[in-house]
Parts: C-alpha cells; sequence; structure tokens
C-alpha cells in the first residue's frame, strides 16, 4: 500500500510539471536565469556593490557592460522602452536595484525613457559630468553605480526634474494582475 502511494505520489508531480508555466513561474525562471549569469543581481540585497571593472565585464552582456560601465549612450528612439507605457517597475539591469515605478514615467520627445522621481530618494546617486563641453548631472545607480543617463530640470510637475535614462540598463516587471 505504501509502495502505490508513493507511485501515485511520483505520478502527480510528473503531471503538474507537464501543465503549462505560468506567468509567476516564468518570471522565477527569468530571475533565476539572470541570477545565474550574473551572482551579483538581486532585487532584495541592497547592500552597496563596489567590484572591478573586469569582473562587471564578466557578468554583464556587452551591451549592458558599455553603457553601465562606460557611460555609452544608446541611440534616440531605438531602446525597448523610451515609448513603453506598461504598469510596473524598473530595476537596474546590472545589479537588480528598484529604480523607478511607471507611475513616474512621463510621454517625452527625447527618444529615451523618462520619469519624473525615483522609486526611493537613494535609489541613484548623482555626479557632475563636464564631458562634450556641457556641465549636466549624471545619474548612476544607487547600489552599483552603473551609468543610467542624467537628469534635468525640464520635466514635469510635481517635481519638475526628467530623468533621462537608457533602456538598456532598465529591466522592466509587470505588476501583478
Ligand atoms: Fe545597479
Amino acid at each position: 500500500m505504501a509502495f502505490l502511494s508513493f507511485f501515485l505520489m511520483i505520478a502527480l508531480s510528473a503531471c503538474n510539471e507537464a501543465q503549462l508555466p505560468t506567468k509567476t513561474a516564468i518570471r522565477k525562471t527569468m530571475t533565476k536565469q539572470h541570477q545565474s549569469a550574473n551572482p551579483y543581481y538581486s532585487r532584495t540585497d541592497t547592500t552597496r556593490l563596489n567590484l572591478s571593472d573586469a569582473v562587471w565585464k564578466q557578468v554583464l552582456s556587452p551591451a549592458v557592460y558599455d553603457v553601465a560601465r562606460h557611460g555609452s549612450t544608446e541611440q534616440a528612439f531605438t531602446g525597448k522602452y523610451w515609448d513603453y507605457e506598461g504598469k510596473g517597475t524598473y530595476f537596474c539591469a546590472a545589479c537588480g536595484n528598484m529604480l523607478f515605478r511607471s507611475d513616474a514615467k512621463f510621454a517625452s520627445t527625447c527618444g529615451w525613457p523618462s520619469f519624473f522621481e525615483t522609486v526611493r530618494p537613494n535609489s541613484v546617486l548623482y555626479r557632475k559630468d563636464l564631458s562634450f563641453g556641457m556641465e549636466r548631472t549624471e545619474v548612476v545607480c544607487g547600489r552599483c553605480k552603473a551609468h543610467l543617463g542624467h537628469v534635468f530640470d525640464d520635466g514635469p510637475l510635481p517635481t519638475g526634474k526628467r530623468f533621462c535614462m537608457n533602456s538598456i540598463v532598465l529591466e522592466f516587471e509587470p505588476d501583478k494582475s
């Protein structure tokens, strides 16, 4: 009898695995894949990261690495989020730090995803950027210091700020319906 119960348990578990994966299961798989490729990625650990350039080069894709670690800028109107209107949260693609909510995203004609505020004041850090003969404020991730973009004073109310970000260093997670 015990053997029959054990056999039934195995059979039921196999049937369960054969079912189509749910959205949550897909999301968990995606997160696991990301974590296995980049062991420093976490959506819960807020410990600041201070890794060498060589380590970042090893764990990030070349496209993310170029923008996140060397301040490259993706071409306007080419990123996946510049006109995206999905409801959810944007995380740092390099380390998983929570950065923006879609509620703070606004339609901007600049060709890059634009937000009027971060999720938390310390979600990002700021640096003076004097490159290209301009004086701008660079925005970097508050956890891993990945270059995200720049912030300008021509955004909408209530803050008047425009966080002009590179899509490639953002990772969008839709709200659970
Ligand atoms: Fe980060």
